[in-house]
């Protein structure tokens, strides 16, 4: 059970995280909005997120599939909730997440992109897909790497069930949150160049950046889903 104690920690954080976006847009000029939060719920149990839903959370996000089933089985799929799959995703698991997750993250190869497109067309359904960006050139991440975005962009434009929203990354870790701001400005030129390339079916609409540390930033270059654990749930147990 979570204690009043708790569920109040975890309301005034997400109002917290609210106002900081609203913050952030408000400085650059941007409608608050335009800006989704996604709560990552890795670690954190059912009672716990449901305070946060109740709090305003309406996206969830997940890294693991088999953590998430039994938790999207005991908070369901209610109207105005959605599940996004934020972490690495592995290709014999795809059949189960495409249609469960309204949006993929985390899409790093075009092996991936392909697997999730034929997933899909069984089910005779779109599936919404973010291409994750390795923007620090990190050997220890995937992700595609910027130099081969536009040639890959160019292929998954062909895939019908793919439904290519727009870029996601998890820059380097860095100790000041300004220090994140030339990878979250660099995904964004990203997301521009690849507009000017005219597909037809891929979409930039969505920049998937920012977390705990440095989310206001990257509200401030353009992110339009912040992906938040530690500011709503506290520090990760185990
Ligand atoms: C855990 C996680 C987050 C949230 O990180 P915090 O620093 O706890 O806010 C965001 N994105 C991904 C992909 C994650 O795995």
């Amino acid at each position: 059970m979570v204690d009043a104690i708790d569920s109040e920690v975890i309301a005034r954080n997400v109002g917290t995280v609210l106002d900081g976006i609203r913050r952030a847009a408000l400085n650059v000029g941007r409608q608050p909005d335009s800006i989704r939060l996604v709560a990552a719920t890795k670690s954190v149990p059912p009672d716990r997120i449901r305070c946060a839903i109740d709090a305003g959370v309406k996206i969830l996000g997940e890294n693991r599939l088999q953590e998430a089933l039994p938790k999207i089985d005991a908070i369901g799929t209610r109207e105005g909730l959605s599940w996004h799959f934020i972490g690495r995703l592995q290709r014999r698991k795809v059949r189960t997440v495409v249609g469960l997750f309204q949006m993929i993250h985390s899409v790093d190869s075009l092996e991936l992109a392909r697997e999730i497109d034929r997933r899909a067309e069984e089910t005779d359904i779109e599936q919404a897909v973010l291409l994750e960006v390795n923007i620090g050139g990190e050997s220890s991440k995937g992700g595609f790497v910027p130099s081969e975005l536009a040639a890959a962009a160019s292929i998954l434009d062909r895939l019908p069930h793919l439904a290519v929203k727009g870029l996601m990354a998890v820059p380097p870790l860095t100790i000041q949150p300004e220090q994140a701001r030339p990878y979250f400005h660099e995904l964004r030129g990203l997301a521009r160049s690849l507009t000017s390339l005219g597909l037809v079916r891929v979409r930039m609409d969505e920049l998937s950046m920012g977390m705990s540390h440095d989310y206001e930033v990257a509200v401030e270059e353009g992110a339009t889903l912040i992906r938040i654990g530690t500011a709503i749930f506290g520090a990760r147990r185990g």
